[in-house]
C-alpha cells in the first residue's frame, strides 16, 4: 500500500474511528471487529476438553446430550456479552461469524467435532427473523461450519410457536415457555445423524432441551450442543 493510502486511511479513521466491539478501544489498522487484547483476554471455558463440564451437567436428568460446551462466560459487563449484544441488537453479523470461526477451530483441533454429521442452529420464529433480519445462531453456526468443514442445516428444525422473551422468567416458567415449540420438518434429513446444536447463549438450557426433545424423536439421532457463552445463573 502506498504512503498516501495510509495517510488517507488515517484521516478516515480520525473522522470515523473503528472501535473494538468488545472493549470500545480504537482498533489498529490490522485489527477488525475485535482488538488483539480482547482476543487474548476473553476467558475460554475450555469445556470442550472436559466431558462432565457445567454445561453438560445442566442437561443431566433432562435430556440425553452427548457432548456440551460453551466458548466463554456470559457475565455482566464481560467482553463476550458486549460482542453478543452488538451481534443480536446492533446487527453486526460479522461478529457472530468471526466468533463461530474462532470457536469452530478450537472444537475441530480438539477432536470435539470429529463424530458430528451436521450443524443445526437453534431456530428463531420466522416473525422474529423478519424483525431482526437474521438468526444470530445461524450466523455463529456458519462460522463453525466454515472452520470445521461440516454441513449446515437450517431447514430441518423449525420454530413453530412464538414465545415471549425469556429474560425475566424463572427457570420453570422458561421451561414451560419453550415446551413443544420446535418441529422437525424432514425426519429423513437427519435420521441416524449426530447433530451439533448451536445457540448464542445457554442460560437455563430450556431452549436446547426443547430442541433436543424434538430431534431425539427421530430414529438414531444423537445431539451435542455448543454456545458462544454460558450464563451460570
Ligand atoms: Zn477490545
Amino acid at each position: 500500500m502506498s504512503y498516501f493510502y495510509y495517510l488517507w486511511d488515517d484521516f478516515i479513521s480520525l473522522l470515523f474511528p473503528r472501535l473494538c466491539y468488545a472493549c470500545g478501544n480504537h482498533l489498529m489498522r490490522n485489527e477488525n471487529l475485535i482488538c488483539t487484547e480482547c482476543y487474548v483476554v476473553i476467558p475460554r471455558t475450555n469445556y470442550h476438553l472436559e466431558e462432565n463440564n457445567p454445561v453438560a451437567q445442566l442437561f443431566w436428568g433432562r435430556c440425553v446430550i452427548e457432548k456440551a460446551a460453551a466458548f466463554s462466560y456470559f457475565n455482566k459487563g464481560s467482553r463476550i456479552r458486549n460482542l453478543i449484544h452488538h451481534l443480536k441488537y446492533k446487527g453486526i453479523k460479522e461478529i457472530g461469524f468471526e466468533l463461530g470461526k474462532i470457536y469452530g477451530l478450537s472444537l475441530t483441533s480438539s477432536g470435539f467435532t470429529k463424530d458430528i454429521d451436521v450443524i443445526i442452529p437453534v431456530p428463531l420464529h420466522p416473525s422474529k427473523v423478519r424483525v431482526r433480519g437474521f438468526n444470530q445462531s445461524e450466523i455463529i453456526s456458519s462460522g463453525i461450519a466454515g472452520a470445521s468443514s461440516l454441513p449446515l442445516d437450517i431447514n430441518t428444525l423449525k420454530r413453530i410457536t412464538k414465545s415471549a422473551t425469556q429474560t425475566k422468567r424463572s427457570r420453570f416458567e422458561r421451561w414451560t415457555n419453550v415446551e413443544g415449540i420446535f418441529r422437525v420438518t424432514d425426519p429423513q434429513a437427519i435420521m441416524g445423524k449426530h447433530v451439533l446444536l448451536v445457540d448464542d447463549v445457554i442460560t437455563t438450557g430450556s431452549t436446547i432441551e426443547s430442541c433436543s426433545n424434538e430431534l431425539l424423536k427421530i430414529e438414531g439421532v444423537r445431539v451435542s450442543v455448543v454456545a458462544l457463552a454460558f450464563a451460570n445463573i
